[in-house]
């Protein structure tokens, strides 16, 4: 059984700008699995985010071969030493969730990776429209060519421009469209500082908010605990998910902060078993969830739909943040396709 690695650059067709600087390019590592006795081959994307993964180093490439050495000396099948490997691959999550999604190609023999109706072609994923940052007329234009493309739900990247022009922005936009018209989520990454985040987020809470990601930095468990508990808006984590891999520290962030929503990124939070531990230990905690991609090529984001299909569906209702694809010029053609405001398999 062969593990080989193939390192991808794709280029953005807009650069996209957040709150951690603004990306022109993107790494990727593919993970090509075959095997002598076999036809079959199972392609997975590995894809650490620059800065923001835990795995960031120049030697990713380094441990990613050595994790492949490792797959390939194994015995048993493909899922059983994908099984035995998950619990050592805890800290390098898009490691895992690029082995994880080559398996699932490999052994299904399809780009279906699970039996579900959205990885049939049978039914789509409803998904928010995302507008990055920018000034004030840039973002007001880019909400505009969502709206045109039929999306319900946008999700605002804020903390970038100055926080009255931000507000301004969406006064504007709620005075053209209610809450049944656009359910309004922000992303603040963390740009928030704890002594601003209640009062701003007092002033969003006048234009209906559905969320708030990541008001302040992350690591400050107990001043977002204070921050989730007061806020009128409700408090979704993501950034502080990334690094909390063990199931006791996971439950010990979500008693601690308490937060409305946590939001899963396969290559960030812990691969496809990670992300699925996640949602378990917030089911039960009476906390919600969504999944999204990180700027994966088509092959991440066909692997990250559906494993929120398998996750959520059948008949997902809450919108999720699969709108990476058109992002890049050279991207892999895959069967994902959006089609408005939603994602299908075709
Ligand atoms: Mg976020």
């Amino acid at each position: 059984m062969k593990l080989n690695i193939i390192p991808r650059t794709f280029h953005f067709r807009q650069p996209a700008g957040t709150s951690r600087g603004v990306y022109t390019l993107r790494k990727s590592w593919m993970l090509e699995l075959t095997d002598a006795s076999s036809s079959c081959k199972g392609i997975g994307e590995c894809a650490p985010l620059p800065a923001l993964s835990q795995e960031d180093s120049p030697h990713y490439e380094d441990t990613l071969r050595e994790i492949c050495r490792h797959f390939e000396r194994l015995d048993g099948t493909p899922q059983e030493r994908l099984d035995r490997m998950t619990n050592l691959l805890r800290p390098y999550p898009s490691m895992l969730f690029g082995l994880e999604t080559a398996v699932l190609h490999f052994v299904r023999g399809s780009v279906r990776l699970f039996d579900t109706p959205f990885s049939r072609g049978e039914e789509s994923i409803p998904i928010n429209g995302l507008v990055w940052m920018g000034n004030r007329d840039e973002m007001y234009r880019r909400m505009e060519e969502k709206l045109a493309k039929g999306f319900h739900c946008i999700k605002f990247k804020i903390g970038a421009i100055d926080f009255d022009s931000e507000i301004a922005l969406i006064r504007d936009i709620r005075q053209r469209f209610g809450p049944q018209d656009i359910e309004i989520r922000t992303d603040a990454n963390g740009a928030f500082s704890e002594a601003d985040a209640l009062w701003k987020l007092d002033e969003l809470a006048r234009y209906d908010i559905h969320s708030i990601e990541q008001p302040i930095r992350q690591h400050q468990w107990e001043a977002m605990a204070r921050i989730a508990a007061a806020s009128p808006i409700p408090v979704a984590l993501d950034e502080d998910l990334i690094g909390v891999n063990s199931p006791a520290m996971k439950a010990e962030l979500l008693d601690t902060v308490r937060p409305a929503y946590i939001i899963l990124k396969p290559s960030l939070h812990g691969g496809m078993a990670g992300t699925r531990e996640w949602i378990a230990l917030a089911r039960q905690r009476n906390i919600g969830s969504w999944i999204t991609s990180a700027l994966e090529s088509n092959v991440g984001l066909s692997a990250v739909a559906q494993l929120a299909a398998d996750v959520y569906g059948p008949g997902i209702q809450m919108p999720q943040g699969l709108g990476t694809g058109q992002l890049f010029t050279d991207n892999i053609p895959m069967p994902v396709l959006l089609e408005g405001s939603e994602l299908w398999m075709r």
